[in-house]
């Protein structure tokens, strides 16, 4: 530009790196759209933003994530600092969340502590359609209570969001994966039936037999996932605790008029929940639909070694959002257009056109002037280009009169225009009209 011919370079030294996204210009409004509405959903339920490193140390992630979890073996991107320390950079938002609020005692505000975070994750999968090495999710992280009212409160805000977006698709699964106690004897019943199967489980489920035999059920593998069909179902095995609590949070999810279906399968990919646990799933974007997960795991904030917290949390996958949005081709309000183009000829009118420029941006309208010194048609073209409203040609004349006159281009109407004490005053007469 700014007279240079606008190049393509086709000697660019690097490209992205794979599985990560450049957002352009041109889309990334509608980024801000989705994560505005989300965290003003957020803060109307009391929710604040927090904010935690890109990377942590290692052994948050191997605890709070689990060990024998799909993320921890086989997807963080760890590496040792120059120092020996390792350190990963995040692969999800409750972890690191969890750290900072008991690091800095948050707790000592009051409970319950509401949270939410929206931030970039880094997991080494294989990239495909709505799985990335770098993505993005919003959440939210509520700490302090244990009350299936929580649990339905959370889930219900989920859904207004959804609900807010326009989203009609989406279908709500729920389960209960209980708790230690009722895991305990799920977890042998799991071993029991998937210690039939040794010679067909993949390589990592069988390590997973002994260790946590209930991640097989998430495993992707197609033969591990037709053998899970037939697995022992969590519900049968609730305490009385437990299954009370999922009643409870159905109750109010119907009484709120939130739709959802029990989905005994789910177990999410982490380790750390318990109770209850749930997806938004939805059968528009391929075979990623899961575009929030979520649930409680009560026994997080004890592991990453405070005092016994219940706490619970959702994280939703932005671009698998924004990719469900387009395929329901649900419109966003793009950003305005150029208010108004001063176009500056010659140097007095340059520096006027600059001066109103500034002026007009001060009052929080989307004004520019030319910065590259291009001819009259250049900078009408580039107005043009912009979708500027109105257009001001200054001039030695306009300078010397302190008048001007300002074209509306999509009517061709005309204005006159002071540049003196009155600019404002006439300006506004026409760019309102
Ligand atoms: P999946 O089963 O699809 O691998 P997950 O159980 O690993 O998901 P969570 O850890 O619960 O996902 O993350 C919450 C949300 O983050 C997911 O529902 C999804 O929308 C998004 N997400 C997770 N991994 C990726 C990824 N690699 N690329 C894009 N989005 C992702
Ligand atoms: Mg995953």
């Amino acid at each position: 530009m700014c007279g240079i011919a606008v190049c393509i370079d086709m000697n660019l030294i690097t490209k992205r790196v794979k599985g990560t996204q450049d957002v352009l210009p041109s889309q990334s409004y509608k980024w801000q759209f989705v994560e505005k509405l989300l965290s003003d959903e957020a803060k109307l339920c009391g929710y604040k933003e927090i904010r935690t490193p890109v990377f942590e140390h290692t052994e948050l992630f191997n605890r709070s994530v689990g060990e024998t979890t799909d993320v921890v073996q086989k997807e963080m991107y760890t590496f040792n600092t120059k120092g020996g320390t390792s350190i990963t950079l995040r692969p999800e938002g409750t972890a690191g969340a969890a750290r900072a609020m008991l690091e800095n005692a948050v707790y000592n505000d009051g409970l319950p502590i509401k949270v939410y975070y929206n931030t970039s994750c880094y997991r080494y999968e294989k990239p495909q359609a709505g799985r990335y090495r770098e993505f993005h999710q919003f959440g939210m992280e509520l700490y302090g209570t244990q009350s299936p009212s929580a649990d339905a409160d959370l889930i219900c805000t989920v859904d207004s969001m959804f609900k807010r977006m326009r989203i009609t698709d989406l279908r709500l699964e729920i389960n209960s994966i209980g708790c230690p106690t009722c895991r305990a004897k799920f977890q042998q019943a799991l071993k029991d039936y998937f210690s039939q199967y040794k010679d067909k489980l993949c390589e990592t489920c069988l390590s997973r037999l002994d260790r946590n035999p209930m991640r097989i059920l998430d495993c992707k593998s197609p033969v591990c996932k037709q053998i899970a069909e037939d697995a022992p179902t969590v519900l049968d095995y609730l305490c009385d605790e437990c299954s009370l609590h999922f009643n409870k949070v159905r109750e109010l999810l119907d009484c709120m008029g939130v739709k959802y279906t029990v989905n005994p399968k789910i177990v999410r990919g982490l380790d750390y929940y318990t109770k209850t646990v749930f997806e938004f799933v939805s059968d528009s974007i391929g075979a990623q639909g899961t575009v929030c997960g979520g649930g409680r795991y009560d026994g997080l904030v004890e592991e990453l070694g405070g005092q016994a917290m219940p706490a619970l949390g959702f994280a939703l996958g932005m671009e698998r959002l924004l990719s469900l949005m387009e395929a329901l081709n649900i419109e966003l309000p793009e950003p305005e257009n150029c208010g108004v183009y001063f176009i500056g000829l010659g140097e007095p009118g340059q520096k006027e056109a600059f001066r109103l420029t500034r002026e007009v941006r001060n009052s929080g309208i989307y004004a520019d002037c030319d910065i590259c010194s291009r001819s009259l048609k250049a900078q009408m073209k580039y107005a043009d280009k912009i979708g500027a409203r109105f257009t001001v040609v200054i001039g030695d004349d306009e300078v010397n009169t302190k008048k001007a006159v300002m074209k509306n281009m999509q009517t061709g109407e005309k204005f006159d225009i002071c540049l003196d004490e009155r600019f404002f005053e006439t300006f506004t007469v026409g760019f309102l009209k």
